[in-house]
């Protein structure tokens, strides 16, 4: 139902609760976040942390760890299509080493196919959803960057999407990809925003890219560039929103 993403240099956990209580009025059964960790002095990445609940925003809010700090996130409502609305299904989904987070919007209609082709190939589906198919096929993707991983998984699904992912071996980045679900990036003084819609961005930016179908865009905290899903380079330029506050 609703997607927020943000990388750059604040603390992102408020930023993106925010930005999910700005999506509230769509209507939604479950909330959740996914941050990539803030590493130790010389690591490079801290690995991925997850948190989510049915019911409210400020439910999430009540159930977030102590120590959930971080400065790149992806967080979601979810309004349920496949499976009850219950912690689990709720986004946002890992792979099976939890290294990848997805947040869906939209409907994967070859999910029982995909679902049971996993499933035979001896991954564990832990939810009921037709999203968390997303994550064990970009987990899985050989590929060597994040970018083709997700073309990959893709390139297997069929119906509508509207995604944000992290990878943990990735840290420093976020991918998304559009096809018939709304996906918006903020351009901000290095960071980035991404939303399914604007009235989760303009609080902090109003240059925004709207994706077209097809398409797919990296987010770094001082960069994006936008692809379409084979993977050839996409020209766009900000545009500026008028926004009554
Ligand atoms: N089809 C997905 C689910 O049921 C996503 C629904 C949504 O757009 O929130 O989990």
């Amino acid at each position: 139902c609703g997607i927020v993403g943000y990388i750059g240099k604040r603390d992102v956990a408020p930023l993106l609760l925010e930005g999910l209580q700005r999506l509230e009025y769509r209507g939604y059964d479950s909330a959740g976040i996914a941050i990539q960790g803030k590493p130790a002095k010389g690591a490079q990445s801290a690995g991925l942390k997850i948190a989510k609940a049915k019911g409210r925003v400020r439910d999430l809010e009540a159930k977030l760890p102590k120590r959930f700090a971080g400065t790149t996130g992806i967080a979601h409502t979810r309004w349920a299509t496949h499976g009850a609305p219950n912690d689990i299904n709720a986004h946002p989904h890992p792979d099976a080493d939890g290294k990848v987070a997805v947040v869906h919007n939209g409907i994967i209609d070859n999910a029982a196919d995909l679902r049971a082709k996993l499933a035979a190939d001896g991954v564990e589906l832990v939810s009921d959803t037709d999203s968390e198919a997303l994550a064990h096929l970009i987990g899985r993707s050989q590929a060597p960057t994040l970018e083709e991983k997700v073309r990959h998984a893709l390139a297997m699904v069929e119906g509508t999407y509207g995604i944000a992912v992290l990878h943990a071996d990735f840290p420093d980045r976020i991918v998304v990809a559009r096809n018939g679900s709304p996906v918006v990036l903020g351009i901000g003084e290095k960071e980035m925003f991404v939303a399914s819609d604007v009235a989760a961005l303009v609080s902090h930016t109003r240059q925004v890219v709207t994706l077209d179908d097809g398409e797919m865009a990296t987010l770094k905290a001082d960069d994006y560039r936008t692809y379409t899903t084979e993977g050839s380079r996409t020209s766009t330029s900000p545009t500026t929103v008028e926004w009554e506050a």
